[in-house]
C-alpha cells in the first residue's frame, strides 16, 4: 500500500518525539508499504518565527514572512530523515521546490494548484521513505508561499490525492475528532466517524484539528482521512463521505477566538453601497464573515461585519483609504470577539436548535453580539473571554458529552 502520514508540530516537538515518530514510520515501512511523510514545524516554531518578525516589523512583507516561516518545516523534514537514516532506513527529505508543489501566488494564503508527483514517485521506486515539508509551496515567480496556519494537513491530503494513495493518516496530539475541543470541553466525546461536510464546517468554524482546505480537498478527491494520536495506539476518527451511524441532530461545537468586528457608521442608505464596500474588500482578498445592517434612520445605516483578526491591519488600511468615498461618517473596531458555532447535518429540519443555543447563553448570562444561521450551522459572536464557558454550556445543552 501507499500511505501518506502527516505529523503535526507537537508530534515532532523535540528530539525524543522525532525519534518516536521515526519508529512509527519505520513500522509502517517494514510492513511492506510505501510511505510519504508530511511534517509541520516543530512545536511552537512557527509562532516563534512570527514573534521574531514582529520585533523587526509591525506589518511585515508577506513574501518575506513566507520565506521565514517555511524554514520551520524544512528543519523538521531534515531532522526526521536523519533519524530514519540513523535507524538504517532509506529516507530522503524534500521541500516544496523539490517536490514542485505549485500554488497560487498569494503569500500567506496560497492554494495548491498542482503537484508534480514525478520526483516523489522516483524516490518511492528507489524504496525511499519520502519526507515532505508541509504548509509550503512555490508560485509562478518561483517564490515560496505558505498555505495558511495549519496548512500541513492540506499538503498531506493534496499529496495523497496526487499519488492516489491508499490511506492518508493525520497524526496529532489528540486521539481524533471530538464533539468539541477536548482542551476546552473536558467531557467532549471522540467520534468514530464524521462526514466530510460536517468536518468541513467544524474546521472552517475554528476546530483546528484539521485545516479546512484539507477537508475540502479530501472530499473533492475522495481521500478517506484518519485523524489519530501520534502518542497512543487508539483508533482515531475516520472522515469520509457517508457514515454508518444515523446522523445526529448536532455533531459538534466549535470556537474561534480570533475574530474582530468592524462597524461602518452612517453609511448613506442608497442602492449599490454594500456592493461598493464589499467589492473593495473582495479585490484585496479579505474574507468577510458575518454581515449585518441596521435599519435605516435619517437615510443612513450602520453596516457591521466580522473578519479574521489576522486581516485587521489590511482592513484598517482599506477603510482609511475608502471611508470618505463610501460616505460613512465613522468606523468602530472590536478586536476581542469570539465566534462559537454549533454544527449538525440534522439541523435542517429542526427549528428548536437556535432557541436551545440562546437558552444556553441566557443560562450562562452571556451576551450575544451577532447571530448567523444556515442549514447546517448556527454561529454567535460573543466576547472572547466568554468563549470557553459558552462552548461548555452549549455542549451540555445538546447533551453531547461522553
Ligand atoms: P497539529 O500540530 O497536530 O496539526 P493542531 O494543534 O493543529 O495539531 O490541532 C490539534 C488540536 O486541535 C488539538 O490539540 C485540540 O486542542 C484542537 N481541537 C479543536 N477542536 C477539536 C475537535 N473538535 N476535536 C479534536 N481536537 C480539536
Ligand atoms: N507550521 C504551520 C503552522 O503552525 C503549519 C502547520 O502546522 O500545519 O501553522
Ligand atoms: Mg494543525
Amino acid at each position: 500500500m501507499l500511505i501518506v502520514q502527516k505529523f503535526g508540530g507537537s508530534s515532532v516537538a523535540n528530539a525524543e518525539r522525532v525519534l518516536n515518530v521515526a519508529k512509527r514510520i519505520a513500522k509502517t515501512y517494514h510492513q511492506g508499504n510505501q510511505v510519504v511523510v508530511v511534517l509541520s514545524a516543530q512545536g511552537d516554531t512557527t509562532d516563534d518565527l512570527i514573534a521574531k518578525a514582529k520585533e523587526i516589523s509591525k506589518n511585515p512583507s508577506k513574501r518575506e514572512m513566507d520565506m521565514l516561516l517555511t524554514t520551520g518545516e524544512q528543519q523538521s523534514v531534515s531532522l526526521m530523515a536523519m533519524a530514519l537514516l540513523e535507524m538504517g532506513l532509506p529516507a530522503i527529505s524534500l521541500n516544496a521546490s523539490q517536490v514542485k508543489m505549485h500554488t497560487t501566488s498569494d503569500y500567506s494564503t496560497a492554494r495548491i494548484k498542482r503537484i508534480d508527483s514525478k520526483r516523489m514517485k522516483r524516490e518511492l521506486d528507489r524504496k525511499n521513505i519520502v519526507i515532505v515539508t508541509g504548509f509550503q509551496g512555490i508560485n509562478r515567480y518561483d517564490d515560496v508561499t505558505t498555505l495558511g496556519r495549519g496548512g500541513s494537513d492540506t499538503t498531506a491530503v493534496a499529496i495523497a490525492a496526487a499519488l492516489n494513495a491508499d490511506k492518508c493518516e493525520i497524526y496529532t496530539d489528540v486521539e481524533g475528532v471530538y464533539t468539541a475541543d477536548p482542551r476546552i470541553v473536558p467531557n467532549a466525546r471522540k467520534m468514530d466517524e464524521i462526514t466530510y461536510s460536517e468536518m468541513l464546517e467544524l474546521a472552517s468554524l475554528g476546530a483546528k484539528v484539521l485545516h479546512n482546505r484539507s477537508v475540502e480537498l479530501a472530499s473533492k478527491y475522495n481521500v478517506e482521512l484518519v485523524v489519530r494520536s501520534s502518542l497512543t495506539e487508539a483508533e482515531g476518527t475516520v472522515v469520509k463521505e457517508v457514515i454508518k451511524m444515523e446522523e445526529m441532530l448536532v455533531s459538534g461545537v466549535a470556537g474561534d477566538d480570533n475574530v474582530a468586528r468592524v462597524s461602518l457608521l452612517g453609511v448613506p442608505d442608497k442602492p449599490g453601497k454594500a456592493f461598493d464596500i464589499f467589492k473593495t474588500f473582495g479585490k484585496k482578498n479579505i474574507n468577510i464573515d458575518i454581515i449585518i445592517q441596521s435599519v435605516a434612520t435619517d437615510g443612513k445605516r450602520n453596516i457591521s461585519f466580522s473578519i479574521d483578526k489576522d486581516s485587521l491591519n489590511d482592513v484598517k488600511e482599506i477603510v482609511d483609504q475608502n471611508i470618505a468615498k463610501w460616505g460613512a461618517t465613522g468606523v468602530e473596531y472590536d478586536e476581542n470577539l469570539a465566534k462559537v458555532s454549533v454544527v449538525g447535518a440534522g439541523m435542517v429540519s429542526n427549528a428548536g436548535v437556535a432557541s436551545k443555543v440562546f437558552e444556553a447563553m441566557y443560562d450562562a448570562n452571556i451576551n450575544i453580539n451577532i447571530i448567523s444561521t444556515s442549514e447546517i450551522k448556527i454561529s454567535i459572536l460573543i466576547e472572547k473571554e466568554d468563549m470557553r464557558k459558552a462552548m461548555r454550556k452549549i455542549h451540555d445543552k445538546f447533551d453531547l458529552g461522553a
